[in-house]
This record gives C-alpha cells, sequence and structure tokens, in this order.
C-alpha cells in the first residue's frame, strides 16, 4: 500500500468554516490525503480563509509568502487556497503569488477531488462559481469513525440583507437552505459517531426554509425534527438575524427541551440613525421589544451579541445608545469590533470615524461587555448546570466541558469520559471559565 499524501489545513474565521474544512479534509480523505498538523510534513496545504476582518486578503499573501522556502524544498508540494478570499480575489491569487496550484470557492468544495487531481498533474486549478448543485450532498458521505461529543453542521449559507458593511453576501453569495432530510441523515450519522451536540450553522441560520417532508420547514420545525433523534442531547443553532426571529423559533426556545438556553443575536449598533445607514431593517427598540419576548419564553436565556464601533458617520451621541442598549441587554458573550472597509461594500465610500476615535470606543464597549460577562459567569457559582464533557483540562485528571449556557466549565477529580452529560455544582468563576464538582 502507498503511503498516504498528508493534508495540512489552517483554518480562519467563523464556525462555518471549521465545518467546511472538515468537509475538504473528508474529501480530499477519498484522494488518499491523512491530516497532518504540521506544513512541513504535508503534500498539500490548504488555506481556509476569511475576508470579514481588516487587510484579509493582505494577510493570507503574507502567509503564502511563508510557504515559498517549503515549496523549493518540495516541488511536489501543493499549495490551496479556499474561503472567502479565495472568492473575493479568484484569479488574482494565483498572479501575485504563483507557487498557489489551487484556488476553491466556498460553493465549490465538491469539485476539490477533480481540482486537486489537476493540480497534481501540474495544471493551475481554479473554481469560484456559484454552482446549482448542493455541495454537502455531492460531497463524500463523512467516514463513519468515532469523534468527539460536539460538532458543527452547516444547514443555510450566503445571505441577501446587503448590510452595508458586509462582504459576505458577495462572497458566499445569495442565501441558500438545505434540505432537511439530509441534515435529518447528517445528523444521524453523526449521533452514530459518538456525537451528543449539534450546533447548526448558518450566515443567518434562521432564515433557515428548507424542504421538508411537508413542504417548507423553519428553523424552528428542523429543530423540532433533531430533537427526536436519540443520543442527541443537544441543539444550538448560530448566528442569527433579528428580523429572522420567528415566534415559532421564540417559542421553541420555551419548550424544546434539547435546544439550549444561548442566543447568539446581532445586533451591531443601538443607534436607529447608524442602524439605518447599516442597512439592518431593524431598530433598537423592536431588537430590545424582541430580547423581552425571548427572556419571557426562555427567563434564564444567555444573550450574545455583535457589534460594530466607528462605522461611518458614527457620533458620540450614536456611540452612547449603543453603550445603552448593551446597559440594557447585559450580554453574557458579544464579540466587539472596529468597523473596517471592505471594498465593494456601500459604507466603504463613506466619511470614515477617526481611527483613533474608533479604538477609544471600542476599548469603553469592550469594558462594558467584559463587566457584564464577568457578572453573569460570576452569578452561576452556588448554581447547579449541566456540563457535557469534551477533552482533557490543561490540569493531570481534569476535564472539561460546556454548560448549557456555553459556559467553559472544568471539573478535578472525578471519573469523566468526554461524551459524559453530568450535572455539576459551580464552586468557583475564573477570568474564562468556571471550575465546579460532579453531583
Ligand atoms: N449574519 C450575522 C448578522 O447579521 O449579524 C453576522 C455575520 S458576520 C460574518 C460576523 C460579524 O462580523 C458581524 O456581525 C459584524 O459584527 C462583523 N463585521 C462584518 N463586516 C464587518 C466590517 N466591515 N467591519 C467590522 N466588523 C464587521
Ligand atoms: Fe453580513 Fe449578517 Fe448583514 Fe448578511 S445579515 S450582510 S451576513 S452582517
Amino acid at each position: 500500500m502507498s503511503e498516504p499524501k498528508k493534508l495540512y489545513i489552517k483554518t480562519y474565521g467563523c464556525q462555518m468554516n471549521v465545518y467546511d474544512s472538515e468537509r475538504m479534509s473528508e474529501a480530499l480523505g477519498g484522494q488518499g490525503y491523512v491530516e497532518t498538523q504540521s506544513p512541513e510534513d504535508a503534500d498539500m496545504i490548504l488555506l481556509n480563509t476569511c475576508h470579514i476582518r481588516e487587510k484579509a486578503a493582505e494577510k493570507v499573501y503574507s502567509e503564502l509568502g511563508r510557504f515559498k522556502g517549503l515549496k523549493a524544498e518540495k516541488p511536489d508540494l501543493k499549495i490551496g487556497v479556499a474561503g472567502c478570499v479565495a472568492q473575493a480575489e479568484g484569479e488574482e491569487i494565483m498572479r501575485r503569488q504563483p507557487l498557489v496550484d489551487l484556488v476553491v470557492g466556498p460553493q465549490s468544495y465538491h469539485r476539490l477531488p477533480e481540482l486537486e487531481a489537476k493540480a497534481r498533474a501540474g495544471e493551475k486549478a481554479l473554481d469560484t462559481e456559484f454552482p446549482e448543485e448542493d455541495k454537502f450532498e455531492k460531497l463524500k458521505n463523512r467516514p463513519k469513525a468515532k469523534r468527539g461529543p460536539t460538532a458543527f453542521l452547516t444547514v443555510q449559507e450566503g445571505c441577501d440583507k446587503f448590510c452595508a458593511f458586509c462582504v459576505v453576501p458577495y462572497t458566499r453569495g445569495a442565501e441558500v437552505s438545505r434540505p432537511a432530510d439530509r441534515i435529518l441523515r447528517e445528523a444521524q450519522e453523526l449521533v452514530e459517531r459518538g456525537v451528543r451536540e449539534i450546533t447548526l450553522l448558518g450566515q443567518n441560520v434562521n432564515a433557515y426554509h428548507g424542504a421538508g417532508p411537508d413542504g417548507d420547514m423553519t428553523l424552528a420545525g428542523l429543530i423540532w425534527e433533531l430533537n427526536k433523534i436519540d443520543g442527541l442531547e443537544r441543539i444550538r443553532f448560530t448566528t442569527s438575524h433579528p428580523n429572522d426571529m420567528t415566534d415559532d423559533l421564540i417559542e421553541a426556545h420555551g419548550t424544546c427541551e434539547k435546544l439550549m438556553p444561548y442566543l447568539h443575536l446581532p445586533v451591531q449598533s443601538g443607534s436607529d440613525r447608524i442602524l439605518k445607514r447599516m442597512n439592518r431593517s431593524h431598530t433598537a427598540e423592536s431588537y430590545l421589544r424582541l430580547i423581552e419576548r425571548i427572556r419571557e419564553a426562555r427567563p434564564d436565556i444567555l444573550m450574545s451579541g455583535d457589534f460594530i464601533v466607528g462605522f461611518p458617520e458614527e457620533t458620540e451621541e450614536d456611540f452612547q445608545a449603543t453603550l445603552d442598549l448593551v446597559e440594557q441587554v447585559r450580554y453574557g458573550y458579544a464579540y466587539s469590533f472596529k468597523y473596517s472597509t471592505r471594498p465593494g461594500t456601500p459604507a466603504a465610500e463613506r466619511p470614515q470615524v477617526d481611527p483613533q476615535e474608533a479604538d477609544d470606543r471600542l476599548q469603553r464597549l469592550q469594558a462594558l461587555i467584559t463587566r457584564h460577562q464577568r457578572e453573569i459567569q460570576d452569578a452561576m457559582v452556588g448554581r447547579t448546570v449541566r456540563v457535557l464533557f469534551e477533552k482533557p483540562g490543561r490540569l493531570a485528571g481534569q476535564m472539561v466541558g460546556k454548560s448549557e449556557y456555553l459556559h467553559a466549565v472544568h471539573v478535578s477529580g472525578a471519573d469523566l469520559s468526554a461524551g459524559d452529560l453530568r450535572n455539576v455544582r459551580i464552586t468557583a468563576s475564573g477570568a474564562n471559565s468556571l471550575a465546579g464538582e460532579v453531583l
């Protein structure tokens, strides 16, 4: 038997990229590849890129430059770029960095085996189309090997909302939902491989409207179907848009036992003027009312969100409105970013906020979010939570898992294995995690 070829994948950005990298690795498994953690060992290096942050493409070019020496030592080494930078830059990548053999956009991963064969044959291989077929269906079935207790499962891709700052509608394309039966089959297979918690993924996951057995199915409908799978203990979903938080989904948070009390619901700003300029099509007030309804359905739900500060034309008054909104919601987690221009998006052409002012606002916002986050985490001390244990901790005899609220919890000296689901009494709250004892 010939030696397997080695694949090194580096994943940037969101959880959808993590899922895509797994699927790409599985697809290349069919071409005789096994994964390696070291680029020096690799026969193929694949960068699965993200375009959401500032100078994303430049960072990819500088990372690629670092592989020059490796390629000189090992001329058979193939180098590929996948993900949203591949989509946005296309052929330009091969022009600017000739050591790249393969460029594949996020909608074309099922064509990876052909592209790899082409690259192996010494040709340049490029595919950044938006084909009609379902790439996940065309990708090889996932292998049957055992795996860890948590998994991501992409159910929806792309976005039609065109927020004025965002590249996703351009790099990931129009909104598409996968048919429910394929998702349910994949979920069942994951459970058979040891998975106990599935996080459903989509750029706008709650806009999900896949074909179900009795016509169109909403995300809530899909969650109720997943709820029936024996052995699946927990369901999560991310990322949601406030305008797609339908009544059935809010209700499911109150009634569906496997749906975890955690919701990532980005608002971006607390100022109606800025929200309008962002093309968000919700107001601060409508967002707050929505959270009220969600909390009525599930009072202990832990909220998380995304914020952009320093969006073009944001004034101190607009920023104060964001701080006010954060005070009202009290997020258990939140991600805040300084606005950065994305060429080709409407906001890129507008008057920019002074960068130092934006930095200052970001620091003030993060200080407030961190305070709430810490208070909410500290308030868990003395409570009993249910923890799904995932892996050994850094200390000997320690296991780490996640509570229903997605807090990391570590426990020492108990007889635990990955996949165990236990009641844990929280005894201490640290910088980024909780400690507890199994009951
Ligand atoms: N679909 C989700 C929503 O509607 O909020 C967000 C998906 S987006 C990939 C993830 C986050 O990146 C956004 O919520 C936003 O806060 C941030 N982001 C996107 N474009 C940005 C930009 N140009 N500058 C700064 N942050 C940005
Ligand atoms: Fe980007 Fe989310 Fe807006 Fe879509 S809804 S354009 S993914 S921020």
